[in-house]
């Protein structure tokens, strides 16, 4: 995974880069045409190694927001989430959602919406909520 020594190399490759074109603009005309394409050759080179290492750094930026984005959706959903009855209810202001399961949110940061079941035998009316996710059930 790159890193922050991925960066110093980058930099590293570009300012090798600069240096060569410098080289070859303050030199003029008095280089040999052998001695120019070398300093073209190993200009491509470390332009090259610069276009990795800036790729392999592109790519790791997408990474980090990505994490950055999920790790923002977790604190605002913490922000606003009550445990009641072994079960996750979602507030703002007024309004209450839910419940969610307590399963899938302790164990996989997934706000599992649950479902109500209910069944009526003769001794009462039974009604308990079940995760469609993670096949859990809490009474209701
Ligand atoms: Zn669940």
């Amino acid at each position: 995974m790159p890193d922050i020594g991925t960066i110093a190399a980058a930099l590293s490759s570009l300012k090798s880069a600069t240096d060569i074109a410098k080289f070859i603009s303050d030199s003029g005309v008095s280089l040999e045409k052998a001695e120019v394409k070398l300093k073209f050759a190993e200009l491509v080179g470390a332009l090259a190694d610069a276009k990795i290492e800036i790729a392999e750094i592109q790519g790791l930026l997408i990474e980090k927001d990505e994490e950055i984005r999920a790790l923002k959706a977790k604190v605002d959903l913490t922000g606003n989430l009550v445990f009641e009855n072994r079960c996750y209810w979602k507030e703002e202001g007024e309004k209450r959602d839910g419940p969610f399961c307590q399963r899938c949110y302790d164990v996989e940061s997934r706000l599992v919406r649950l479902q109500l079941g209910k069944r009526t035998r003769e001794n009462g009316t039974f009604r308990w909520y079940s995760c469609k996710a993670c096949d859990k059930n809490y009474d209701a």
